[in-house]
């Protein structure tokens, strides 16, 4: 009798996935995760440490998370009911695959945020990508043909989008948020970004009850290592949200930081405008490049196409700077993500750049 595979009860769709892509890079020059070049600021960091340490460690958190999501609350001028929290939006796209994706469609753009994908491979949703337009914008009409036929499911859109970093019309979307509301379906606009892009669909997702925001801690306010990502809807939505997250998720630790951070917003304002002026910076700087293309962005990275790109990575990182590669992209093919640093970091990847060949 042959032994069965130790595997064998695996889920085939989990066998079948290949795990989330990074590669570390030893580069000092670190343009490769869309995080803040910026640590949290010294002052608030002891802060929190002094509130972590007056907290009892042995004990359960608030099993409601109820004194972050009222500074959520607040800070988005959102009723408490409606904030979801969860240890990153990474596990809050998981947890909404399997509100609305399992056994249904989950409906995005090519490219797409990759996470989006893996969740659906993993948990066996049944996966539609419909490319997006030539200069990047949403495929209205295709994406409209796709919410009359396959729903119901999730339906995605990234809001300014990534891995792109354009942000599109908002009549656009409005279209097709009340398209997928029509069919039935369950859209979630993804604003990991949006503080770059000044752009904002909580007026939306007040009209709309089947429409959530998805926001994140990781990007401009620049608290990736923390994990806090959380969805802004309508109460009764959220609350069934909330039975999907794992219960105890966020840690005392995280939540005492994020307090303090909640208490002490003005710091993000001063480094999103940085990060725009940068980005504006660095764009000018590249236009008219004789052998790179960039591709414009209201996020704090943008795309950039040599005629070889793992050559160009190479050398970037030879000049002590890591980029995202990108291979494959579809309407795109092969690029590099590039995130915009601190101004000197910008100014090695731009010395980088005018002598690339
Ligand atoms: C970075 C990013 C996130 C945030 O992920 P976290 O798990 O909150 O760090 C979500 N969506 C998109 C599109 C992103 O680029």
């Amino acid at each position: 009798m042959t032994k069965p595979s130790p595997l064998a009860s695996v889920r085939q769709s989990v066998q079948n996935v290949a795990a989330y892509p990074y590669t570390p890079s030893q580069a000092r020059i670190k343009l490769d995760q869309n995080e803040s070049p910026y640590d949290f600021p010294a002052d608030l960091k002891r802060l929190a440490l002094e509130r972590m340490a007056e907290q009892p460690w042995q004990r359960y958190t608030d099993l409601n998370t109820s004194s972050l999501r009222q500074g959520i609350a607040r800070l988005e001028d959102w009723d408490t009911d409606g904030v979801v929290v969860s240890s990153g939006s990474n596990v809050m796209i998981k947890v909404l695959t399997e509100l609305a994706g399992i056994g249904q469609t989950v409906l995005t753009t090519d490219p797409t945020f990759s996470v989006y994908p893996l969740e659906s491979g993993l948990l066996g949703a049944n996966l539609v990508k419909v490319p997006v337009n030539a200069d990047l914008s949403l495929p209205l009409k295709a994406l409209k043909a796709e919410l009359q036929t396959r729903g119901p499911g999730l339906f995605v859109l990234i809001q300014p989008q990534a891995p792109t970093g354009h942000l599109d019309d908002p009549a656009t979307v409005r279209e097709l948020v009340e398209v997928a509301a029509g069919e039935g379906w369950l859209t979630v606009i993804d604003e990991a970004y949006h503080q770059f892009a000044g752009s904002d669909y909580r007026e939306l997702v007040r009209e709309c009850p089947g429409v959530l925001s998805l926001r994140t801690f990781s990007k401009a306010w620049g608290l990736a290592g923390l994990r806090l990502g959380y969805a802004l809807a309508q109460p009764e939505l959220a609350a069934q949200i909330r039975k999907l997250v794992p219960a105890f998720s966020i840690n005392v630790l995280t939540q005492t930081a994020l307090e303090v951070a909640l208490e002490h917003p003005d710091y993000v304002i001063q480094r999103t405008q940085e990060a725009i002026s940068e980005r504006a910076r660095m764009l000018a700087a590249l236009t008219g490049h004789p052998h790179w293309k960039v591709w414009p962005s209201r996020t704090n990275f943008f795309l950039l196409q040599s005629g070889d790109v793992a050559s160009t990575f190479r050398y970037l990182e030879e000049r002590d700077v890591v980029v995202r590669l990108q291979k494959g992209l579809p309407v795109l093919g092969d690029c590099l993500r590039v995130s915009v640093g601190t101004p000197e970091e910008n100014d090695a990847f731009l010395a980088a750049a005018a002598e690339a060949r």
